[in-house]
């Protein structure tokens, strides 16, 4: 049998504002809310691969060697919640287009390799909760917040003692915007 992992391109958020993003969640929040993700889980999911083979992962690794695409600022101003997933997201209102269309090549990557994608239409978040089911009251202030993209990593992610961990295998960096 031939190893498998099951992986995805995402955005990671500096460490500074993981920090930030879950003291406001810890002061907006209530634990019956859902369960707060990691700090170090936080991130922005680009496209998602599913179960990958080693062979598979090392073509879509090439691939993404190989592209050649902008670096850009986000501004995380929205926040959403979907009871179905369960999930309450932190998103924005206008999405650059070098996100939009960074996603997309790489979805389209993963497509023309095998790798199944979701028919819904993209759109970029940052999960805070999971298992919210329920009606959560959202704060009405969003902050704002800046995430500055200016690489892009593939990810594993791993069900280990009841916890999803998420391991960096590789980054590749955005092209810096002319002076
Ligand atoms: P868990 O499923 O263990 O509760 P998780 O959803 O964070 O945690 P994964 O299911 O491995 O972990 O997903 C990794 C990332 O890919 C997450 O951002 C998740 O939202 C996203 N993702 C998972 N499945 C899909 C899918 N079918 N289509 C698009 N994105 C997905
Ligand atoms: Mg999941």
């Amino acid at each position: 049998m031939p190893e498998s992992r099951r992986l995805f391109f995402a955005l990671s958020l500096p460490t500074a504002l993981q920090k930030q993003v879950i003291r406001w969640r810890a002061d907006n929040f209530e634990p019956e809310d859902g369960r707060p993700v990691a700090a170090a889980n936080l991130h922005l999911t680009l496209a998602f691969l599913g179960d990958v083979s080693d062979q598979k992962a090392g073509v879509l690794r090439e691939i993404a060697t190989r592209i050649q695409s902008p670096a850009f600022s986000l501004r995380l101003d929205d926040l959403g919640h979907w009871p179905r997933p369960g999930v309450v997201w932190l998103g924005t209102r206008r999405a650059p287009l070098a996100l939009l269309q960074l996603a997309s090549l790489l979805r389209s990557h993963a497509a023309r390799n095998g790798c199944h994608q979701s028919t819904l239409p993209f759109h970029p978040h940052v999960s805070l909760l999971r298992g919210a089911t329920r009606p959560v009251a959202l704060p009405a202030a969003t902050p704002q917040w800046q995430l500055d993209a200016t690489d892009f990593s593939l990810y594993e992610s791993r069900f280990h003692q009841g916890r999803t961990r998420y391991q960096c295998l590789q980054s590749w960096p955005l092209l810096a915007a002319p002076p």
